[in-house]
């Protein structure tokens, strides 16, 4: 895995992928999913810094696109002030959240681990890293994701149930936070398929972010 860089501030490997579940309402509603955001891992190996081709999972017959808006910790620890938390934030990206919906799906009936259907290589597309001293207003930012030219998802930070830093703030309470870790925000409704060769764009107009990619064909293993 390649560094990451936030221009005049983080540079490292990434730590942990924390990520967001049911941070949207709207989003939540339309899974038949309470609103109360829910916490799952990724494995750093799932980041596709800058985007291109991603393979398509294995197993998996239903890949969903969930576009968020993606936090890299500049500061770690435990227990953080919502202040501290804020601070701790070194820089922001956009991403897409790949979701076998329905590895996923059969994880779920089967009180089993999402891991699999969230994990898999190329499953975390993330742009380059604006620095967090660029964000006046978290609820102004915004997020958009087109496939093949057509708007799927569009919505504002201001519709997160938790803002970026309680998300940090809250993370800390239930894990020891490191530099380097990222986190995944959670995605506005409008999730659903992706066909192999669809050119997918995910973007924050605000901070002049976007990541492209498309889904590789299955292998037929
Ligand atoms: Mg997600």
């Amino acid at each position: 895995m390649t560094e990451l860089v936030v221009p005049g501030g983080f540079r490292g490997r990434p730590g942990t992928v924390y990520a967001l579940g049911r941070n949207y309402a709207e989003h939540a509603r339309e899974m038949n999913a309470a609103a109360e955001p829910v916490v799952f891992l990724k494995p750093a190996s799932s980041l596709l810094p800058g985007g291109g081709r991603v393979p398509w999972p294995r197993g998996s017959a239903l890949v969903h696109h969930e576009v968020e808006l993606v936090l890299l910790l500049g500061a770690g620890g435990r227990d953080l002030s919502p202040a501290d938390a804020a601070q701790a934030i070194a820089g922001v990206a956009i991403g897409v959240d790949l979701t076998a919906r329905d590895l996923q799906d059969e994880a779920k009936k089967k009180s089993a681990p999402w891991a699999r259907s969230k994990g898999f290589a190329g499953a975390a597309p993330v742009s380059a890293f604006a620095p967090r001293t660029a964000v006046a207003d978290w609820g102004a930012l915004d997020l958009s994701l087109t496939v093949d030219g057509a708007v799927r998802q569009s919505d504002r930070a201001s519709s997160m149930i938790l803002a970026p830093p309680a998300i940090v703030a809250q993370l800390s309470r239930w894990f020891a936070l490191e530099p380097g870790d990222i986190v995944f925000t959670g995605t506005p409704a409008g999730v659903g398929p992706l066909q192999p060769g669809q050119e997918v764009a995910a973007h924050c107009a605000a901070l002049g972010l976007s990541v492209t990619f498309a889904m590789d064909a299955p292998a037929g293993d």
